[in-house]
């Protein structure tokens, strides 16, 4: 935009319509200038997301469809938990990591998300929050479709937005980035400083069995992985969360259980264990519930702390990338 001579205070007063008011027009942002107003225009697109289905589960958790700009869609989940609203963001349109029980990776990588149709997953949200309730979204975690460490810039530019006092003000501690163990990357966010929440997507207790389920860990060994992840410990004085799905017959036997508590047993750790989510295109069964109350006192065995995922949405499509892949079929067709 050319026209940069304008006061300091003005800024404010867009970051206000914007985050606070949440206009979907610049038009209603009535106290600026008739002239800023068109530049703006001009220059910014208001409404990078477009709905193209809302879900709603028995259980409160709402899935969204989003249409880009460009066609491309990208799916957005609130989730209802006791301490309250969280929402998960999508950081790219697709993702290239390819770990074998995920339904985002199948297409591929499209394109990286920017940071303004990341941070407008949020706003959307908590607009559809304020037509419906007075409910507020407490936390956000960075864990719908993509690796959020291959769009490291806009990630961080979409955690510094949400984060900021004049933005939606969404505290640190509230924001967790999930990643599949993009290890230089892990070792620079440790470096930001932040007191934002880092979870580690490992899912097996040893090399071989980890590359067999995420070829990443060819890229950057499990070795590696849990250097970065004592340096994030050291660096930060913060626990580190471990998401374990639990795939039936792969990585869910007693013997596993007792590998991942020796790795993880000096660690400020805490273990998710996440019954796996069906994916019609992946052939692989659910560990029994016995099972993983098994594996998870034999965690605790080893002074790891553990948790198991409660399951959410699961009346609606809600694991990662379920819905999305559903809409591309159908466009296809058409
Ligand atoms: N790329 C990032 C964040 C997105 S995936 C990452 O890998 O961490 C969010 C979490 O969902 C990851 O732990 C991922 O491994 C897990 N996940 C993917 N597909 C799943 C499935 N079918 N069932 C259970 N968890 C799954």
């Amino acid at each position: 935009m050319k026209d940069q001579n304008q006061p300091e205070w003005r800024a404010k007063q867009i970051m206000d319509w914007l985050y606070v008011k949440r206009v979907q027009s610049f038009e209603n942002m009535s106290n600026l200038p008739k002239k800023l107003r068109d530049q703006l225009a001009d220059s910014f697109e208001l409404n990078p997301l477009q709905v193209i289905t809302v879900q709603k589960s028995k259980d409160g958790t709402i899935k969204f469809l989003y249409g880009l700009t460009d066609r491309h869609a990208i799916e957005t989940v609130i989730m209802r938990h006791n301490y309250g609203i969280s929402v998960c963001v999508t950081t790219q349109v697709g993702c290239r990591i390819g770990c074998t029980f995920c339904a985002s990776t199948l297409g591929g990588l499209k394109r990286n998300l920017s940071s303004g149709e990341i941070v407008a997953q949020v706003i959307m949200a908590q607009k559809y929050l304020d037509e419906t309730s007075d409910e507020r979204i407490r936390s956000v975690v960075i864990m719908g479709s993509g690796e959020p460490f291959e769009n490291y810039e806009a990630t961080m530019d979409f955690i510094r937005r949400i984060n900021d006092k004049q933005g939606l003000n969404i505290g640190q501690r509230h924001l967790t980035v999930s990643t599949s163990g993009v290890v230089p990357n892990i070792y620079r966010f440790a470096d930001e400083n932040w007191q934002v929440g880092l979870a580690i997507s490992l899912h097996a207790p040893n090399q071989e069995l980890r590359s067999n389920l995420m070829p990443i860990n060819r890229r950057y060994p499990l070795s590696d992985l849990l250097k970065a992840c004592w340096y994030y410990l050291h660096k930060t004085g913060r626990r580190l969360t471990f998401e374990y799905a639990l795939i039936g017959g792969k990585n869910d036997q007693d013997e596993q259980a007792h590998e991942l508590g020796k790795l993880l047993k000096e660690m400020n750790c805490l273990v998710n264990l996440i019954p796996v989510n069906y994916v019609p295109e992946r052939d692989f069964v659910r560990t029994p519930k016995s099972q993983i109350f098994k594996f998870k006192r034999i965690l605790e065995s080893y002074g790891v702390n553990t948790t198991i995922r409660r399951e959410q949405g699961h009346d609606i499509d809600a694991a990662c990338g379920q819905l999305r892949a559903k809409h591309n079929e159908k466009i296809n067709q058409e």
